[in-house]
């Protein structure tokens, strides 16, 4: 490693993806302005790039957001991801998410959404047309009782690692530095509240903003500037809900099968849509021939094709509000996922088409899944920190591979502009009880 700069004008913790997405549009906001770039950003991870969740998300690019806020920031990412799909791996061959009754309403709101907003979707409504449409995409599809399905046609996937060192070899292009192994360890404050240093493995660095993009780990890093990990929030029914805890854990339960992947095409032997589904129906084991969820429960599972097969994953496990985020004392978040998702991941997608009978065999037992650091609605914080006038605070709670666009608007506001995309998750939403809808998707992410 080069000498690290004792004193920068940017400075990045985390190069996943929105540390690496804001050093490479703050640089292009900068030289747009006519300012000097040089050594101006540094990206610092305290182990590699795509080291954290970025490089071990299954990397599902959709646009199925209940949310109106949400959605925008989709809209904007995705046109990032449209506009190098060979630079970030990127594969639009489309997203569909197929639901039970008590999801019509959002799934419909959720097209009426793209529709307005000319991202373009097909809705399908209706128990035997959506096992009809289901059929024309997989002639063994065999999944019922499902009676909303949204096929979003300009989602697909991005191959995790690789579209990091895409992002990473455009920040590096033009001009920004990244260096890894270094690792932020604290910050010193000056008078006004701000940061006039972080300390890190390496030495002080000496900073005029700072731009946190630490992933699993903002926790820690929120800890450091002394932010509270406890604030009242103000429900949308109007109550105060005092001392909610900022951050709460979830285990990421992902996996995949190892099959020829020729084996999973389309009906037209094509790469198939990314797939999302819930159901209520009896869920089969796989392993023991026994039923894995209560009458009429719901579960959902979802998958993509991936280079040795099927990759995906099913509803995450909470961890409650603290966690080891680095589990095996690495710097990655993985965990090895337990035998109990194997079975149900794995009788989830023989559930929905026949040639995934007897999958189970084909489980690929390494380590999968990860941690993810949520907030206390579930939703992103895009803000400065509080107090804290030159720290601005990335964290995604979780929803953030696909959110690419991010950065951009991240090195807008950078440049002191407002971002009308990233005001919706500013921080002081939970005093001002302006907090994002929710929807009846099982998931903490929905
Ligand atoms: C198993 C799993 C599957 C997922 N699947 C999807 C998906 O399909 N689609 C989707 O949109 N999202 C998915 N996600 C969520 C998504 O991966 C994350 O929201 C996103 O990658 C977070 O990006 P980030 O840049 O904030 O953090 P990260 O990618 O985690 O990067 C943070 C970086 O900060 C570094 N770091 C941390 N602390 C320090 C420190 N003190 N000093 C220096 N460096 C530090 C870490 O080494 C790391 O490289 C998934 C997440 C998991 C865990």
């Amino acid at each position: 490693m080069s000498e690290l700069p004792r004193a920068v004008k940017y400075l990045i913790i985390g190069a996943g993806v929105h540390g690496l997405s804001t050093g490479w549009h703050l640089v292009r906001e900068l030289k747009a302005r006519g300012r000097e770039t040089g050594d101006d950003i540094l990206i610092v991870d305290k182990t590699d790039i795509a080291a954290g969740a970025s490089g071990i998300a299954c990397g599902v690019v959709r646009n199925f957001y209940f949310q109106p806020a949400m959605g925008a920031i989709m809209n904007e990412s995705v046109n990032i991801w449209e506009s190098d799909p060979e630079a970030f791996h990127f594969h639009q061959c489309s997203y569909i998410a197929v639901v039970p009754q008590t999801q019509d309403k959002d799934v419909e709101s959720i097209y009426e959404r793209q529709a307005s907003e000319g991202y373009e979707s097909t809705l399908v409504q209706g128990e035997q047309k959506v096992f009809d449409y289901m059929r024309t995409v997989f002639p063994d599809w065999r999944a019922r009782g499902l009676t909303s399905l949204l096929h979003e046609h300009r989602s697909g996937f991005a191959f995790n690692k690789p579209a990091m060192l895409g992002i990473a070899g455009k920040a590096r292009a033009e001009g920004v530095r990244i260096e890894t192994g270094v690792q932020v360890t604290g910050f010193d404050f000056q008078g006004d509240g701000s940061v006039r240093a972080v300390q890190t493995n390496q030495g002080p660095i000496e900073v005029e903003q700072v731009i946190v993009g630490a992933g699993p780990w903002v926790g820690q890093v929120w800890e450091m500037l002394g932010l509270p990990n406890k604030i009242d929030v103000l429900g949308a029914d109007g109550a105060l809900h005092k001392d909610q805890e900022m951050w709460t854990y979830w285990r990421l339960l992902e996996g995949a099968i190892q099959i020829d992947p020729k084996l999973y095409m389309t009906a037209e032997g094509k790469m198939p849509p990314v797939f999302h589904f819930d159901s209520r129906e009896p869920l089969i084991s796989q392993k023991s021939g026994k039923q894995l969820n209560p009458e009429n429960g719901l579960w959902g599972v979802y998958w993509k094709q991936d280079t040795h097969g099927v990759q995906g994953g099913a509803a995450p496990e909470n961890l409650g509000h603290s966690a080891e985020v680095d589990p095996y004392g690495t710097a990655s978040p993985h965990y090895v996922v337990g035998d109990d998702f194997a079975d149900l991941w794995t009788s989830g997608l023989a559930h929905a088409i026949g040639r995934f009978e007897g999958c189970y065999e084909a489980y690929h037992r390494v380590p999968s899944g990860g941690i993810g650091c949520f907030t206390v609605d579930s939703f992103p914080i895009f803000d400065y920190a509080p107090g804290i006038p030159n720290v601005y605070v990335v964290a995604d709670s979780n929803h953030g591979f696909k959110m690419i666009g991010v950065g951009k608007e991240v090195a807008r506001v950078l440049m002191g502009e407002h971002s009308s995309v990233l005001h919706p998750f500013r921080y002081s939403r939970f005093a001002e009880g302006d907090l994002h809808p929710v929807s009846n998707s099982p998931y903490p992410w929905g």
